[in-house]
């Protein structure tokens, strides 16, 4: 698949605000600074669609993005933002589980993961909390480039070790890099084959 056209739609934090047209939506979540922006971007290759920022915790909303006319990127608040306030952080985190238990039209849920981070408690948590509530979703490895072949390798080994102690089963994962679009193509065929069916 080759992405044509992506639009930004919208921006808000109600579901009842989110588009009624039925298209699916492919959502992107992972913790404050993990590259979610960056890769938004890389995949539709439009530099400031999703707006990337040094500053932990600046996209605070659902974001809709309206692909080929066809179907949603949505850009979702990161979790665990240790900088904002407890209500803030609660706020958030009612936003972002009202939008991923209540919204059918999400086909999958992308979690972004830092190739470089050792399985960190929240992100374990928040993986294991999609899988008790059968949300589809797949992980994303970000900043590929910033490791070798060999360390990003074992890297996934040991988060692949750490979900195999709860799980028989494992997602789908991808390796990206929004520097050299390393997986793009397997991310926009991943979407594409499920659009197919
Ligand atoms: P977000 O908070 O998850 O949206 O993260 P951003 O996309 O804003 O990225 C956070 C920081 O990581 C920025 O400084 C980016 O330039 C950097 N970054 C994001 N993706 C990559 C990547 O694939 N490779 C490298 N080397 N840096 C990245």
């Amino acid at each position: 698949m080759e992405i044509k056209t992506a639009e930004f739609v919208i921006s808000n934090s109600e579901i009842d605000k989110c588009p009624k047209d039925g298209r699916s939506e492919y959502a992107f979540i992972g913790r404050s600074n993990v590259g979610k922006s960056s890769l938004i971007n890389m995949l539709t290759r439009k530099k400031g669609l999703a707006k990337t920022s040094q500053q932990p915790g600046k996209t605070q909303l659902i974001n809709h993005f309206l692909i080929n006319d066809d179907f949603y990127i949505v850009d979702l608040p990161g979790y665990g933002y240790a900088r904002t306030s407890k209500e803030k952080r609660e706020e958030f985190k009612s936003i972002i589980y009202t939008y991923i238990y209540e919204r059918p039209q999400l086909t999958n849920l992308f979690i972004l993961i830092d190739i470089r981070h050792e399985p960190l408690k929240i992100d374990i948590e928040f993986i294991n909390n999609m899988g008790v509530r059968g949300i589809p979703f797949a992980i994303i490895f970000t900043k590929a480039d910033k490791l070798s072949k060999g360390a990003a390798a074992t890297s996934i080994e040991r988060y692949k070790t750490r979900l195999l102690e709860e799980w028989d089963e494992l997602p789908p994962m991808f390796v990206t890099s929004s520097e050299n679009s390393t997986g793009r193509d397997e991310l926009l065929g991943y979407i594409d084959a499920i659009e197919q069916e």
